[in-house]
């Protein structure tokens, strides 16, 4: 039998991620090696403090402080640090070198993806980041390769597990949103700042290397409309559950066309590109994504030869995490031993990334008001003025206890809509005389 080549590994962090690599580098190293078709060595782990506990159980020699050194010498560098610095420095210092590296990092890769695949061009290198979304779901891989000859028009995703985890409570307790946070921290799926996962912040960075590979354009952090789940509230979740929806947080990559087609949705401004976006959003409580539960990912691709896919499972967690990172690695090593730089993403897609207010969907709105006769039309005859036609118009009426005043909550669910318009009705709606309060105004997709 040949002897196997040997490719030097190089990990960046031994934290929940880096930890699991490393233990499966090392308990699982010849089947990595037959898979690769090289010995992968893990010839150093970098950390920040050597004496820190670990959640594996690893040769104290591996470790390092000097991470620089340990890239310089490797063939292949794993990034499971997090951070921007120096998290891009080593690796842009990796790929001068000559490595192919592997990271999941979305947060570096969102903000400056641009930069780190130049450098893997020009250094001729392989640069993956499967685990960046979704954790161990399979969904890069799918959108760059499988799908490479079809033309995605659309991905809708649950990329954030302690948001979903949220409002999946909220719906099956009514637990107001303060209190699903503290049994989301309590379980250890929310971090003591919850703020980049419930503003949404982490999303968008995932939102936009979704959009980067599903539109082959190269799309930042910047290019993506980001609302979180704060603001969502017990009543709301109630009323949409009502109504048959339920509420998620969804990554959103729709490509908009200045007249809309077969397969492709009209722009409200008559422009062509790409919406990228987050924020809470109803549906259907029969749409596949409804069903995903707990701290669970999914994402839905619409493609159009394709058709509907969905991609559903583990979206954080070290050894679920750790899987992505390994299928990245063997890629990587694979690409090295075969020569050349592998398979590598294309960017001739060149569409612009559209502000807010091109994107049209149907929106609910929960409105309080004066339980009078003719109401209901004064609210339908300001809502055509305004170009937004009414799907679903549904009244409660409340009683107050104490004053013995009826009140009525009226709920809309309206045909698909511009922002533009829809702000402009709702700002009219807020100055007729029978309306209490605007109690929220949501966006629906899946309709
Ligand atoms: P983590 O538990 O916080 O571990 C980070 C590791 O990096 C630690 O070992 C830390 O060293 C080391 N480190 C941090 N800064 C360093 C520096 N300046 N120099 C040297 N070492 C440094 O992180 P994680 O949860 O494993 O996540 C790692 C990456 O994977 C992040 O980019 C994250 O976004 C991504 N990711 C994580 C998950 C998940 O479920 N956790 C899922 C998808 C993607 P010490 O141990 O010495 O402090």
């Amino acid at each position: 039998m040949t002897e196997l080549r040997t490719l030097k590994v190089a990990l960046l962090g031994c934290g929940n991620v880096g930890a699991q690599v490393a233990r499966i580098l090392l308990d699982d190293a010849e089947m990595l090696a037959s898979r690769a078709g090289a010995r992968l060595e893990l010839a150093g782990i970098a950390v920040r403090n050597l004496d820190a506990p670990r959640d594996v159980e690893l040769p104290r020699g591996l470790f390092t402080t000097d991470a620089e050194t340990l890239v310089k010498d490797a063939d292949l560098v794993i990034e499971l640090m997090g951070g921007i610095e120096p998290a891009r420095t080593l690796i842009l210092t990796a790929m001068r070198n000559g490595a192919c590296v592997v990271t999941g990092n979305k947060a570096l890769v969102a903000k400056d993806g641009p930069t780190l695949h130049e450098e893997a061009d020009k250094a001729g290198v392989q640069l993956s980041y499967e685990a960046a979304v979704a954790g161990a779901i399979p969904i890069l891989r799918p959108i760059r390769d499988s799908l490479s000859g079809d033309r995605i028009t659309r991905v809708l995703g649950i990329v954030n597990g302690t948001t979903n985890f949220i409002l999946d409570q909220m719906d099956s307790t009514g637990a107001q949103f303060a209190d699903a946070l503290a049994e989301a921290q309590r379980l250890g799926y929310a971090e003591a700042d919850p703020t980049a996962d419930v503003e949404g912040h982490d999303a968008a960075s995932k939102a936009a290397i979704l959009a980067s590979l599903s539109f082959h354009t190269r799309f930042s952090l910047d290019d993506v409309y980001c609302e979180g789940i704060s603001s969502v509230t017990a009543a709301d979740i109630a009323a949409a559950k009502d109504a048959g929806f339920v509420i998620k947080l969804l990554a959103i990559a729709e490509k908009l066309e200045a007249t809309g087609g077969e397969t492709s949705t009209e722009a409200a401004d008559g422009n062509t590109g790409v919406s990228v976006r987050v924020h809470p959003t109803l549906l259907p409580r029969e749409h596949p994504l409804a069903a995903v539960h707990g701290a669970f990912n999914a994402v839905f691709v619409e493609a159009e030869n394709a058709g509907e896919l969905m991609f559903y499972g583990q979206g954080a967690g070290g050894k679920p995490t750790a899987s992505a990172v390994m299928g990245d690695l063997i890629s990587a090593a694979r690409s090295i031993v075969l020569g050349g730089p592998g398979r590598a993403e294309t960017t001739t897609g060149q569409v612009v990334a559209l502000p807010i207010t091109s994107a049209v969907t149907s929106y609910y709105i929960g409105l309080d008001v004066a339980d009078q006769p003719g109401v209901l039309a004064k609210i339908a005859r300001l809502f055509a003025e305004h170009g937004v036609s009414i799907e679903i118009m549904r009244q409660t009426i409340h009683r107050d206890a104490d004053s013995n005043v009826e009140s009525a909550e009226l709920r809309i669910v309206t045909h698909r809509a511009s922002e533009a318009a829809l702000a402009a009705t709702v700002e009219a709606v807020k100055g007729l005389d029978v309306i209490n309060s605007v109690t929220s105004v949501l966006r629906v997709e899946g309709v």
